[in-house]
């Protein structure tokens, strides 16, 4: 079976996470900030905050952002489901701004528009907007920050699909446009602690709060407490936190990897391009690529046509080929339609979810694999 993402384990990683396994700290030792760091300095920012998911990380930063109830969030609902419920974790709601149909991330467009008709209608004004760099490709940054500006609202990157990824000659991570960028180290993603995930920041006052909330709002740091500490034992509560700790056995995985998150995008650039090559006028939608961005290529997505869309995913599956579909409208899940959201809500990503399919890529797909992915999708294709 072909997967469509897939992890790709060297003799080092493996060496790196015994080395761990034989050390004194399995949690909490010296890997962590090593890997944080080191993620940090990747992407040009100051700080990393390594959590044991990307969903604890969205959690963190919107909490370190105030959200709470009877705030809005605003999202992407062509994503996965964790972009949304970031915000419902604090009690805030949520809601969606449509999609671009060429590059299938949030449309700026229609953004401005919400937000102008929230103003002018006297509605609610969203207090974060979560734009997600789909498939790796990087959102209208520069729009999105403007709009911000404009309204008055923080702006955190789900950039779980985008490490490795350019905008405007900066890293995604460099929050050059955002208050907080996260990252998930899922196996499938661009590079994997297992499970984990990573909130990076330039502010210091965030990667604070999201470093305390990740550990019971507990601080050990005298200039922090309430008084003067009981003696040397002495620690206080501050807030109510969680344990969304990163082990240092997965830190050093990441670490290990991180060395060789290069080599995974050039190879993810080629394989991008092979696909790019072949489907040339068969008549399949590709995700438009801005000139002043690089994608990180987490996945492969094209559109086809409505009526082949379901028959490509059973001949290819049946063929051995895991093609999948990222995503579902996220507000079509009986979750949200419990909160009240219809069908129609977001048109141009109903029809996306009605001709995606996510093509095999992954660091160690042969191109033997690959020819036969492209043989029967253009199998499909001919038929008609
Ligand atoms: C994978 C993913 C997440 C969640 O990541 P976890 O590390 O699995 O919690 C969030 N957002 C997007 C867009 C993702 O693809």
């Amino acid at each position: 079976m072909i997967p469509y993402g897939r992890q790709s384990i060297s003799e080092a990683d493996i060496e790196a996470v015994v080395s761990v396994l034989r050390s004194d700290f399995i949690t909490q030792g010296p890997a962590l900030p090593r890997f944080e760091q080191a993620v940090a300095a990747y992407c040009g920012a100051s700080y990393g905050v390594a959590t044991n998911s990307a969903t604890s990380a969205l959690h963190l930063a919107c909490l370190a952002l105030d959200v709470g109830p009877g705030d809005l969030v605003w999202t992407s609902p062509i994503s996965f489901v964790a972009s949304a419920n970031c915000a419902r974790f604090c009690g805030a709601d949520i809601d969606f701004v449509d999609i671009d149909a060429a590059t299938f991330n949030m449309d700026p467009e229609k953004l401005a528009e919400k937000l102008e008709h929230a103003r002018k209608s006297g509605g609610r004004l969203p207090k974060v907007v979560i734009p997600v760099h789909l498939a790796g490709q990087p959102s209208d940054l520069c729009a999105i920050s403007k709009l911000s500006e404009e309204y008055g609202f923080r702006v955190i990157e789900d950039a779980a699909h985008a490490l490795g990824g350019r905008y405007r000659g900066s890293a995604i991570g460099s929050c050059e446009h955002s208050d907080i960028t996260i990252f998930s180290f899922h196996p499938v993603k661009l590079l994997t602690t297992g499970e984990g995930g990573m909130a990076i920041t330039n502010r210091t006052d965030l990667a604070e709060r999201m470093e305390s909330l990740r550990s019971h709002g507990i601080t050990r740091e005298p200039s922090r407490m309430t008084r003067t500490p009981d003696g040397p034992w002495y620690y206080q509560q501050l807030e109510l936190g969680f344990n969304y700790r990163m082990t240092d056995i997965q830190a050093a995985l990441g670490y290990s990897q991180l060395q060789r998150l290069d080599a995974f995008l050039q190879k993810r650039v080629q394989l991008a391009g092979q696909y790019d090559t072949a489907f040339t006028d068969s008549g399949i939608r590709f995700q438009e690529r801005q000139a002043d961005s690089q994608s990180a290529h987490h996945l492969y997505i094209v559109r086809v046509p409505r009526s082949l869309h379901e028959k490509v995913f059973t001949a290819m599956r049946e063929q051995g080929i895991n093609v999948n579909l990222h995503y579902i409208p996220v507000y079509l899940q009986p979750y949200y339609q419990q909160l009240g959201f219809v069908a129609g809500h977001c048109p141009e990503a109903e029809q996306y979810y009605s001709e995606a399919v996510s093509l095999p890529i992954f660091p160690d797909l042969s191109s033997g694999q690959q020819d036969q992915v492209i043989l029967a999708l253009k199998t499909m294709l001919d038929q008609g």
